[in-house]
Formats: structure tokens, sequence, C-alpha cells
């Protein structure tokens, strides 16, 4: 039972099984594992946060901000392969969640100011 809890998975590994690739490893461990089931949830609230977001709310200017930024990383990637950090930023979770935490921030912060 404790066993499961020992080794905690990484930020990419949850998010990635929240953001719809399952393990069944990290199932298991989230069973025994309170800290890291929290982190699944959060990530999972935001998901579904973002998701219930109506899309006028979201300024085109925003949007091609982000996908220019997401453009932007693909083509640095390409011309120093095997960085640690461009490995880091490019692997889908992190794109994923990074942009959907902008848009969460935008979103807010486009309200705020009416
Ligand atoms: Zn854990």
């Amino acid at each position: 039972m404790t066993q499961a809890s020992d080794t905690h998975f990484t930020e990419e590994e949850l998010t990635a099984h929240a953001m719809g690739e399952p393990s069944a490893s990290i199932a298991a461990h989230l069973v025994g594992c309170v800290t890291c089931a929290k982190l699944v949830e959060q990530i999972g609230r935001l998901k579904t946060d973002i998701a219930e977001l109506p899309d006028e709310d979201v300024p085109a200017s925003v949007r091609r901000r982000i996908l220019s930024s997401a453009r932007f990383r693909g083509h640095a990637s390409r011309r120093k392969p095997g960085h640690p950090f461009l490995d880091w930023v490019r692997s889908p979770a992190v794109l994923i969640v990074g942009a959907m935490l902008l848009l969460f921030l935008l979103y807010f912060a486009y309200v705020s100011l009416g």
C-alpha cells in the first residue's frame, strides 16, 4: 500500500495522464497518493474550466499570439535538436498546459478590464 506513494510521478507524467494519455501505473499510484491525486484533480479542473470558456471571450489577437509563439518554439527546436530545455518545451503536454494557462490568465485579465 505504501509502496505506491514512495516515489511521485512528475508533473509532466501526471499532466499527460490527466490530458488523455491514461497510464495504468499512474492510476494505481493515485489510489494511494493524495499529493499526486490532488495535482491530477487540479489539472482536470483547469481543463474543464477552459473547455467551458466561451469562444468569443478570447480575442483573436490573443489566439494569434499563442499560435505564433508555438510556431516559433517549433522552429527553434528544429535548429537545435537535443537541447534538454527545448525538448522539455517541445513536449505536447507542456505546450498544451502552457497554452491553457495563458488562455486562462488572459481570460481573467480580459474580463477584469471590462
Ligand atoms: Zn504521488
